[in-house]
């Protein structure tokens, strides 16, 4: 079949991956390329965050896992694996699993940090944007035509598939997804452990995250509603309040890099279905703060609709 793809970030490259494995031809079309994405600004470690509904997403998380371990194993898309502790406070003796947890080893520990605060252990693949999504656009035979979409059946082929992202919320019309602001500290490494990964919500207010690469860290964070038409804009006192939690850790960062802000396209439910209205097109958008955790095994049904569409 052939298929466009409209949209250029981590969801687009791998739904596009996916098709071009399962022999379709691919065109992308993209009004920017995946460095001025929001997915060029991500973390970008394995975490079912910000997305719904819950049983989908373990499911798209589960799958995408298992396929980020097996890129760790090449080593140059830029997928390591890390030991990431998701501190949550004393939760009692034998506490149920995190929702998110169904087939994957995730034990109880003390996080290695100030306090030894209890916390689920777990290996959660991390991705560096800068390094994988160019991985992705080199694994595909289509080159990512840029320019802007404006409607979505005048676009040719058998199949659409809208990896949009928050554009979707002019190009789908829907109201239901809605920017939500992250914001990261980028340091040098110092003498933090670059196997190490953290996530603090003890205070919802004050989110907290560490998230290593191989040269730097990624110290998080926020998830604040914005408003669509404004661009993200970063707060000093949010830095500020990033790094005093970083030392409360006593985390031993380096020297400050910069500061990131993206917008999540964040939806109650992800995106993931054909379109009631005009069956060429599939939509996959609304990953929230999980795009990388989700990419692969959204990819993997997107592809299937788009091969049912051609289903007598
Ligand atoms: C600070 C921060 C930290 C994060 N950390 C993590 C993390 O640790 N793990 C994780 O899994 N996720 C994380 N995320 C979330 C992740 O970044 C997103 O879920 C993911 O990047 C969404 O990818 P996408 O491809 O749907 O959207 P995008 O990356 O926004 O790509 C959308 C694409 O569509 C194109 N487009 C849009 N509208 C049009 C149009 N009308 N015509 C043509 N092209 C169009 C754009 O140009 C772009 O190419 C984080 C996000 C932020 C902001």
């Amino acid at each position: 079949m052939q298929v466009t793809i409209v949209g250029a970030g981590v969801i687009g490259l791998s739904t596009a991956l996916v098709l071009e494995e399962r022999g379709h031809e691919v065109r992308i079309v993209a009004a920017a390329g995946a460095d001025t994405s929001v997915s060029a600004v991500a973390g970008a470690v394995w975490f079912p965050y910000r997305s719904g509904p819950p049983d989908r997403v373990a499911a798209w998380s589960a799958r995408t896992r298992t396929w980020l371990e097996e890129l760790a194993a090449i080593g140059d898309a830029g997928i390591d694996v890390v030991t990431d502790y998701e501190i949550t406070g004393e939760l009692g003796p034998e506490p149920p699993l995190p929702w998110w947890a169904a087939g994957i080893p995730v034990t109880r520990a003390r996080a290695p940090v100030a306090g030894e605060p209890p916390a689920w252990r777990f290996l959660a693949p991390r991705a560096e944007p800068a390094i994988f999504l160019p991985w992705l656009a080199r694994q595909l035979r289509a080159r990512v035509e840029r320019r802007p979409v404006r409607e979505l059946a005048a676009e040719p082929g058998d199949a659409i598939v809208n990896c949009t992202g928050l554009g979707a919320r002019e190009l789908a019309a829907d109201r239901e997804l809605a920017p939500l602001l992250g914001q990261t500290v980028i340091t040098g490494c110092g003498g933090v452990d670059r196997k190490l990964a953290l996530t603090d919500e003890r205070e919802p207010d004050e989110l907290f995250y560490l998230i290593p690469r191989r040269d730097e860290l990624v110290l998080g964070g926020c998830a604040v509603p914005w408003p669509p038409d404004e661009p993200p804009r970063a707060d000093p006192a949010r830095t500020e309040r990033i790094l005093a939690q970083a030392r409360a850790l006593g985390l031993d960062i380096g020297p400050l890099h910069g500061v990131r802000v993206g917008l999540r396209p964040y939806r109650p439910s992800v995106r993931l279905e054909r379109d009631p209205a005009e069956p060429r097109i599939v939509h996959n958008y609304g990953h929230g703060g999980a795009g990388f955790t989700m990419c692969r095994g959204c990819a993997e049904e997107a592809a299937e609709l788009v091969e049912g569409a051609a289903a007598p």
